[in-house]
């Protein structure tokens, strides 16, 4: 007998942000895992039992929640914003991947969230109007001289940056040496945007140049958008200003 397994993804904030296809997923779930702070978003539906796990513990989770459905149960498993961005999808598979064959066997689907970049860039503009990547700042999952190669080519090709995970407790200095590394390759008027538990009662989205981007500014609910050569501010009266990158690019920088 074997059961099913959705890895869902909650959105970034509140229920305005779950989609109508992850609820329909968390209702029909008999089981739900998850991350602590991110299970407590999700209602408990009767007969349903959560299952809430610490932050770094991705893999046992994964494993135990493909244990429980392949014993029969219909399980959810949840992320915040979009489970396919450095979060439970990938960690899903790596289970599967590696995992007893009969694993294969499992019924899996994955439902789509708002992920955190889309989330800060709707509040502020239009940041991500062009080229565009995502970047994990943090170096539990790979070592941090990938991390700078990978700033500096992404810097040095034009491409608007996402860093995800941008400061931790544990990880004092890597911010204010990726953005010193992003300051290599790009002029220090850069519009950097601060977006802090976006979706959230405390939103909170700042807009500050590449050389006043500080640490103090983000914390592990911020998500850091660092534009393009092309990215431009629109100052507003009244209102906060809009950022945004142009459609069109014109050549390649030196
Ligand atoms: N799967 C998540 C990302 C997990 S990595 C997603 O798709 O959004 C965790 C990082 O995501 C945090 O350190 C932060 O950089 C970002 N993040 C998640 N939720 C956020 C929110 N509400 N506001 C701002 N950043 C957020």
């Amino acid at each position: 007998m074997t059961g099913t397994l959705v890895v869902v993804g909650l959105g970034p904030g509140d229920q305005r942000y779950l989609t109508a296809d992850a609820d329909d997923a968390l209702r029909g779930a008999e089981a739900v895992y998850g991350y602590g702070p991110y299970l407590q978003r999700v209602p408990i539906h009767p007969g349903q039992v959560h299952y809430p796990s610490d932050n770094r513990e991705e893999a046992r989770r994964a494993a135990a929640a493909i244990r429980h459905a392949v014993r029969g149960a219909n399980v959810a498993i949840v992320s915040g914003g979009d489970p396919g961005v450095f979060a439970m999808a990938a960690a899903v598979c790596e289970a599967i991947d590696t995992g007893p064959e009969e694993w294969r066997r499992l019924d899996v689907a994955f439902v789509p969230g708002i992920t955190a970049m889309l989330a800060v860039a709707a509040g502020i503009g239009a940041p991500l109007g062009h080229d565009f990547c995502a970047i994990s700042l943090s170096d539990n999952l790979k070592p941090w001289p990938l991390i700078e190669q990978r700033l500096d080519a992404a810097a040095g090709a034009g491409f608007v940056i996402a860093l995800y995970n941008p400061v931790s407790r544990a990880r004092p200095w890597q911010f204010r040496n990726a953005i010193e590394r992003l300051g290599r390759h790009l002029p220090p008027t850069t519009p950097v945007i601060f977006g802090r538990a976006v979706g959230r009662e405390d939103e909170q989205i700042n807009v500050v140049t590449l050389d006043a981007a500080d640490a103090a500014n983000a914390d592990m609910a911020t998500l850091v958008i660092v534009g393009s050569r092309d990215t431009r501010v629109i100052a507003r009266p009244g209102r906060h200003p809009l950022v945004y990158t142009p459609r069109a690019a014109a050549e390649v920088s030196a």
